[in-house]
């Protein structure tokens, strides 16, 4: 990861040393969730790993790990099997391998801009080429799918799409997956899509592109219990797609993992068996956060707040302040003690935004929303010293 992406980690780097050395930072640089996984999903774990389970296990995942997923899905109107399913670590790991079995080198993926900054390096690793199409931010970063239609060349083989996104927080509706499922279909394109935030969606419904009609031959669901269930550290994901593909990721996990650890998908069961009611519990929470975040900010002169609709994030639009996102990300941490990533890390479509993380309480985060409002509007009213 080169570029603005790992310029603005940088940032992220200094706010962990920073707060190592025992300085207050507010840390909202991150999307890992700030609460503890569920109790009884370690205890799981716990019991599993001293009932023996320290074996290899199914290169392919568990069975009944596969099922609860299958069932998971049942929400999302999704009707798939286990033989549609491989148990990887982590949504990061099924990009990786299903971009290794699926591209060549000669290859275009169609990707919007700003996107999750490893899709990048993800896709160039197999020696394909990312072609970024632009949500454009006077368009509340909305897709439109007329730029991807746009941006198809002979070369195509895949687009590759984030719904909920990161780091806009927009979700892509039924008639806009009804018009990329038509894309796909007539331009023989695979549908990638990562999926990691479904289970944060605060107003509306998720729809997964696994239940678009007439292209489950060529539609590949990729996701994880990393944000859902709080659980970034236990590397637990998944991708769903047509048995021969799955047939091959099995190949190169048996090459790369040899399975994810047995009492870890243990984890994993006891996460999806049963509702116990955790994910609405953490997706109101969230809700909150957002909601304290957007008030806070709200008709001040200097920043606007993209009001998400889904996810973990918030963009703050600081365009008005006269800096630029690094610029006021940097003074946002050496000034003010908050972490926050730079817009054009996601993209250039998103320079002259910052990105806060949901990942603190709602008067955490609502201090910190009030600290960077008044260090923008500092800069509208002196702006040379800003500048
Ligand atoms: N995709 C997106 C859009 C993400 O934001 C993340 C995590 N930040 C991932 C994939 C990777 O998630 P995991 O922890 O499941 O590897």
């Amino acid at each position: 990861i080169a570029g603005e992406g790992a310029a603005a980690w940088n940032i992220h780097y200094r706010a962990m040393a920073r707060q190592q050395a025992g300085d207050d930072i507010t840390v909202l640089s991150v999307g890992d969730p700030d609460f503890t996984t569920p109790a009884r999903i370690m205890d799981a774990a716990r019991d599993s790993l001293y009932a023996g389970n320290t074996h290899y296990a199914d290169v392919q995942g568990k069975q009944a790990l596969r099922e609860a997923i299958v069932d998971h899905y049942r929400k999302y109107d999704v009707d798939a099997s286990a033989d549609q399913l491989i148990v990887l670590a982590g949504a990061q790991c099924g990009l990786y391998a299903t971009a290794q079995c699926l591209l060549d080198p000669e290859d275009e993926v169609i990707v919007p801009e700003p996107g999750y900054v490893t899709y990048e390096a993800v896709i160039q690793s197999t020696g394909a080429s990312l072609v970024q199409v632009p949500l454009r931010a006077d368009n509340g970063f909305q897709l439109d799918v007329a730029d991807i239609t746009a941006a198809i060349t002979p070369k195509t083989r895949a687009i590759l799409l984030n719904s909920p996104h990161n780091p806009t927080g927009t979700s892509i509706g039924p008639e806009q997956w009804q018009t990329i499922a038509e894309l796909c279909r007539a331009h023989d394109l695979w549908l990638i899509s990562d999926e990691v935030y479904a289970d944060l969606v605060f107003d509306g419904s998720h729809t997964c592109a696994a239940s678009l009609a007439g292209i489950e031959d060529r539609t590949v669901v990729i996701s994880s219990l990393s944000k859902s269930h709080a659980m970034t550290g236990w590397r637990l994901g998944w991708v769903m797609a047509p048995p021969a593909l799955i047939g091959h990721l099995s190949n190169l996990a048996l090459c790369m993992l040899y399975g994810c650890p047995d009492f870890i998908q243990d984890a994993g069961i006891a996460a999806l068996k049963g509702d116990h009611g955790e994910l609405e519990v953490m997706r109101d929470a969230y809700r909150q956060r957002r909601d304290a975040v957007c008030q806070a900010l709200a008709h001040s002169d200097a920043v606007t707040a993209i009001c998400p609709d889904a996810g973990m994030f918030v963009m703050v639009d600081i365009r008005r302040t006269g800096l630029s996102s690094a610029e006021f990300a940097d003074r946002l941490l050496d000034e003010h003690g908050i972490s926050a990533l730079s817009g054009e890390a996601f993209g250039p479509s998103a320079a002259g935004f910052i990105r806060l993380s949901l990942t603190q309480s709602p008067e955490r985060l609502t201090q910190a929303s009030l600290r960077l409002r008044q260090c923008a509007e500092a800069c509208l009213s002196t702006s040379s010293e800003c500048l």
